[in-house]
């Protein structure tokens, strides 16, 4: 039994052509599908949405374990139904639960309350906030930050539409998201920082970093990411992106954890002291100043190392530019043979193109 229902009637010239196609699609975000007296039936973790092709127009009706819940599966059901729809633009209003909802329950407005560079290109900023318990979780560690249009004199920040989609009142002038890691966060105090990179040809990201001032509120949506799977062995690979992550990981691990983390900067000062009780050997790859994503030290360094073949369970997890990310995880499924449980490599940025 579930707490929470929202229903819409959407009108589709042709449904089957478009709500077949949704229920596939988010069969591959982890629904599991099924037909029940002609309706179809997807259900998620905490959630369920029914398509009854009706002649009056195709009736959803989603219910949930919590609004939180609700809120995802209204906007998993309204962004899929208009991607697939497309070039039309059908109408969906959400009737029940939820329409109180006055932002994304997945948003929060953070304050600066310190910035410090701790290495010349790493810039931690620290953030005072409501729920930043929210980010405590180990599978819960990353974040979009809400970079404002530098037209705008105030912030923007999002409201729930009436189809259950985050939506601007400035929409042209919309803030850009950018994805960040929690690097370590403090509950009670209500306390988070990030590591920002400061790079070359910055993006918004970077740039907010650049010039954001103490006092300044920032808007985040998250919690995301996938969290680390248990295990005996782990190597990490991960360029300066990734050192949040990485650091954050290397220090919930249980002190009898083995493995190594190969982490590349672009030279010595960008080597941090890292502080964790597992026996994890870090190894950093200097990369002589050459640019960020130009090198094959990473790739090099995954590939030339030997997984322990003793009965250990085994994960390997890395963040990196995306030419090195195809290599890696090539080399994770096809030479490794890994299994899904077995890896995650995530492509952080992509060298020459923003991250839009
Ligand atoms: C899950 C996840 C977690 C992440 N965590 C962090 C984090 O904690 N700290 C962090 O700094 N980054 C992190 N990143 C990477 C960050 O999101 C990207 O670097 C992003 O491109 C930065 O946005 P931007 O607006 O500065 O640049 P964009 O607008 O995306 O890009 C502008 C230009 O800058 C280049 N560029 C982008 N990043 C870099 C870089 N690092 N070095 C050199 N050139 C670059 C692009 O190729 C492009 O040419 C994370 C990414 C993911 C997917």
């Amino acid at each position: 039994m579930m707490t929470y229902s929202a229903q819409t009637r959407v009108a589709l010239s042709d449904p089957e052509a478009i709500i077949a196609p949704v229920c596939e699609h988010m069969l591959e975000h982890g629904g599991v599908a099924r037909m029940e007296g002609g309706v179809r039936v997807l259900e998620f973790s905490g959630a369920r949405a029914r398509f009854n092709l009706t002649e009056d127009g195709t009736l959803v009706d989603v219910e949930a374990n919590s609004l939180e819940s609700l809120y995802f599966v209204r906007v998993a059901v309204a962004s899929h139904i208009l991607e697939f729809a497309e070039p039309a633009a059908p109408i969906i209003v959400w009737s029940g639960d939820g329409g109180e909802m006055a932002r994304p329950p997945n948003f929060q407005i953070l304050r600066v309350t310190d910035i410090r560079d701790i290495t010349p290109h790493m810039r931690r900023i620290s953030f005072r906030g409501d729920n930043v318990a929210r980010f405590a979780r180990m599978d819960a560690l990353h974040l979009n930050v809400l970079c404002q249009h530098p037209d705008l004199a105030a912030p923007q920040w999002p409201t729930v539409g009436s189809n259950g989609l985050a939506q601007w009142e400035d929409p042209e002038r919309r803030p850009r998201l950018r994805k960040y890691t929690v690097r370590s966060l403090d509950v009670a105090a209500g306390t988070l920082d990030i590591d920002f990179v400061i790079h070359a040809d910055a993006g918004p990201g970077s740039a907010l970093a650049e010039t954001v001032q103490v006092g300044a509120e920032i808007g985040v949506i998250g919690p995301g990411g996938g969290g680390l799977v248990d295990a005996d062995w782990y190597l990490f690979a991960g360029d300066e992106t990734a050192l949040p992550a990485i650091a954050r990981m290397l220090e919930c691990l249980p002190a009898q954890t083995r493995g190594k983390a190969f982490i590349e900067v672009s030279d010595k000062s960008e080597v941090q002291q890292l502080k964790f009780q597992a026996k994890i050997e870090v190894i950093w790859l200097n990369r002589n100043g050459a640019a960020a994503g130009t090198t094959s030290l990473l790739v090099d360094a995954v590939r030339s190392s030997i997984l322990p073949n003793d009965g250990s369970s085994v994960y390997v997890w890395a963040g990196c530019e995306f030419a090195a990310f195809r290599q890696i995880r090539s080399h994770c499924r096809s030479e490794l043979g890994l299994k899904k449980d077995e890896h995650l490599v995530v492509s952080y940025w992509n060298r020459g193109n923003s991250s839009e």
